[in-house]
C-alpha cells in the first residue's frame, strides 16, 4: 500500500512549490497571490529511495471573502482525513501568524503523525521563523528551502522517521 502524504499550511507558505519539487512534474500551480491552488492535487512523489502519494492541499476556488476561510478549512479538513501522514508548512520567514496557528489546531486534533516544515528557509533570515515553529507544539521543524531544494536531506530523515 502506497503511503499518503498531505502538504497542508496557509496559503503562500510554498507548499505547491513543495509538492512540484517531490513529484517532479508542474502539476501543482505556483503563484505570487494567496489561495492560488485551486484544487486539491496529487501525484507520485519520490524522495531519495522514498516513494509516497502526495496531496497539495489549499485552494480557493475564487475570492470570496466571507467563505474564504470556511473553505480552506474544508479542503484541509478532508486531506488530513485521508492522509496517513501531514506535513505541515510554515513560512520561516515571515515566522507565525495566527492563520498558521488556526491550522495547526486543525492537524493537532486529527492525531495524526505529522512533520513541520518551516520552507523558505535559505540564508540566515528565516532562523528565528523556524525557532518559533517549535512553539506549535507539533515537533521539531525542519527547515527547508522548497524552492532552491535545500534542507532536502533533514526531510528525507524525518520522513524515514515518520514512515
Ligand atoms: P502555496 O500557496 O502554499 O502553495 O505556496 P506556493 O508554492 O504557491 O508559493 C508561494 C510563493 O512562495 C511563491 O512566490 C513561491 O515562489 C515562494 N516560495 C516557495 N518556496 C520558497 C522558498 O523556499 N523560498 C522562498 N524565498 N520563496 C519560496
Ligand atoms: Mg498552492
Amino acid at each position: 500500500m502506497t503511503f499518503s502524504l498531505a502538504i497542508v499550511g496557509r496559503p503562500n507558505v510554498g507548499k505547491s512549490t513543495l509538492f512540484n519539487r517531490l513529484v517532479g512534474r508542474k502539476l501543482a500551480l505556483v503563484d505570487d497571490r494567496p489561495g492560488v491552488t485551486r484544487d486539491r492535487r496529487e501525484g507520485d512523489g519520490r524522495l531519495g529511495d522514498l516513494t509516497f502519494r502526495l496531496v497539495d492541499t489549499a485552494g480557493l476556488e475564487e475570492a470570496d471573502a466571507a467563505s474564504l476561510e470556511g473553505r480552506m478549512r474544508g479542503q484541509t479538513e478532508a486531506a488530513i482525513g485521508a492522509a496517513d501522514a501531514i506535513l505541515f508548512m510554515i513560512d520561516a520567514r515571515a515566522g507565525l501568524t495566527p492563520t498558521d496557528h488556526a491550522f495547526a489546531a486543525l492537524v493537532r486534533r486529527a492525531g495524526k503523525p505529522t512533520l513541520v516544515i518551516a520552507n523558505k528557509s535559505e540564508g540566515r533570515s528565516a532562523e528565528a521563523g523556524a525557532i518559533e515553529a517549535y512553539a506549535l507544539g507539533l515537533g521539531t521543524p525542519i527547515p527547508v528551502s522548497a524552492e532552491h531544494g535545500e534542507g532536502l536531506s533533514n526531510l528525507y530523515d524525518a520522513l524515514c522517521a515518520a514512515l
